[in-house]
């Protein structure tokens, strides 16, 4: 008998439902669904490994070596170290780790950096924005006002003369370039100059692209005039759920760590540091390997779809610089029934709206956005692209029984089930848990 079933049978009733759901998310999710959710990843054994330690339970206040309370002497070792191996990932910049989400390191820096009633110029939702850089969300709370940054379709990007005469025009304390869909690079450079010239900072929201940053397949958007980069750690940066904030500017960085904490942050919720730090370990050495299939699988997969017969967007620039796919399916019912058709078979991906969609198209948008991270991450490559898109045709065009699908996704999937581009060593595998005795 497993761990688990053996652990059902001699624990309470009220448990039984919640862990026997647990259990089974895990063997849906990791094991039997292939997951195109462009924001999510999965971290390494070792990673999840140093997740699970006593730091979970600890409070450290402050900053490492000048902590409110007693007891931090190896969590300021830790949140240092990964301090630094950030920062020399991103080419040398200081980095705040505390933020315990890339919400939290946008909500931080925008306050940083503006007051309420100041103007804010940011990227059209429907083309990509954050709902953190939105009235309904972060820019709401902080009562700053969203102005948003003209389109271009046919870049399929930000419409750069148009936006710097609104720049122009409007002087916001801020502009933030960086998107949630997100194919071709928002164009920094032009965009830092018009902000820097009216005096607004530029802030660049990687937190889908810092994988790609890192592993040197994206433009670093410090190298190119932003100011302040912000980012979650869980998204093509296959680390634990958490958030930081890069700059490489002294007095900035130490303006944006005193709003982080106390206004954003008390418990940085620690046991993600050392997670954080074997991830950057892992980029360190396996980044550019990492990245560098990400992207070609995200151009396999949508070579693979358009020649299936799916309108995928972006064909004239050739479809994604990044790890995401976007495709219409407003021809086959609309972006809600497919993602949930899609399910059925165990793939997993989301909905989102396109940038030619109205915004109250929300609930039943055109587009699903599909990201390939996760899946590179378990070992898949351009040849696997092309099984997947398959597996896409026969729900959506072909509407195979579902069912039938999801047997054969099951089967596909089983040859994945080792993370790779990390080190050779298992410790959860081994049973053994270093990190706690
Ligand atoms: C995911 C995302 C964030 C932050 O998300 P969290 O879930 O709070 O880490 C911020 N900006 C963009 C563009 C995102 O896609």
């Amino acid at each position: 008998m497993d761990f688990w079933s053996a652990a059902l049978q001699s624990l309470p009733p009220e448990l039984s439902e919640i862990l026997e759901a647990t259990r089974r998310h895990n063997r849906w999710r990791r094991r039997e669904t292939i997951n195109l959710i462009a924001s999510e990843n999965v971290m390494s054994p070792l990673a999840e490994a140093a997740y699970l330690s006593d730091m979970l339970h600890r409070y450290a206040e402050g900053k490492p070596f000048k902590r409110y309370y007693q007891g931090t002497r190896y969590i300021d070792i830790v949140e240092d170290r990964v301090s630094k191996l950030m920062g020399e990932l991103l080419g040398g910049a200081l980095v705040d780790v505390r933020p315990i989400s890339g919400t939290i390191a946008n909500a931080a820096v925008f306050r940083a950096l503006a007051r309420c009633g100041d103007k804010a110029v940011v990227p059209p939702v429907q083309a990509g924005a954050h709902v953190s850089h939105t009235k309904f969300g972060t820019l709401g709370a902080l009562c700053i006002e969203q102005i948003e940054m003209p389109f271009d379709m046919d870049s399929f990007n930000i419409d750069v003369d148009k936006a710097v005469k609104l720049i122009e025009s409007v002087k916001p304390s801020f502009v933030v370039l960086g998107a949630s869909l997100y194919l071709f690079p928002h164009p920094v450079k032009e965009i830092a100059e018009a902000a820097h010239a009216v005096g607004a900072k530029l802030v660049y929201d990687g937190a889908h692209v810092l994988g790609l940053i890192v592993g040197k397949r994206w433009r670093n958007p410090l190298d190119h005039g932003a100011d302040v980069l912000t980012s979650s750690t869980h998204k093509t940066f296959p680390g634990p759920q958490g958030g930081i904030i890069a700059t490489r500017d002294e007095s900035l960085f130490k303006d944006i760590g005193r709003v982080v904490f106390p206004q954003f942050v008390s418990n940085h919720h620690l046991h993600r540091l050392p997670a954080l730090a074997v991830t950057a370990v892992e980029m360190k050495y396996f980044g550019e390997a990492y990245a560098d299939q990400v992207v070609r699988n995200a151009k396999a997969l949508a070579e693979a779809l358009a020649s299936e017969g799916f309108k995928v967007l972006g064909e004239q620039l050739g479809y994604t610089k990044s790890h995401q796919v976007v495709i219409d399916v407003r021809e086959l019912g609309g972006g809600d029934k497919a993602a949930k058709m899609l399910e059925e078979a165990n793939i997993i991906v989301n909905k989102n709206l396109l940038p030619y969609d109205p915004p109250d198209a929300i609930k039943n948008p055109s587009g699903l956005r599909l990201g390939v991270q996760e899946m590179t991450r378990w070992g898949m490559k351009e040849d696997d692209m092309r099984e997947i898109a398959k597996f896409f045709r026969q729900v959506l065009i072909e509407k195979v029984d579902p069912a039938k699908v999801r047997e054969k996704v099951v089967e596909f999937r089983k040859s994945f089930v080792k993370v790779h581009y990390t080190f050779d060593v298992n410790p959860l595998e081994d049973g053994k848990l270093i990190l706690l005795e």
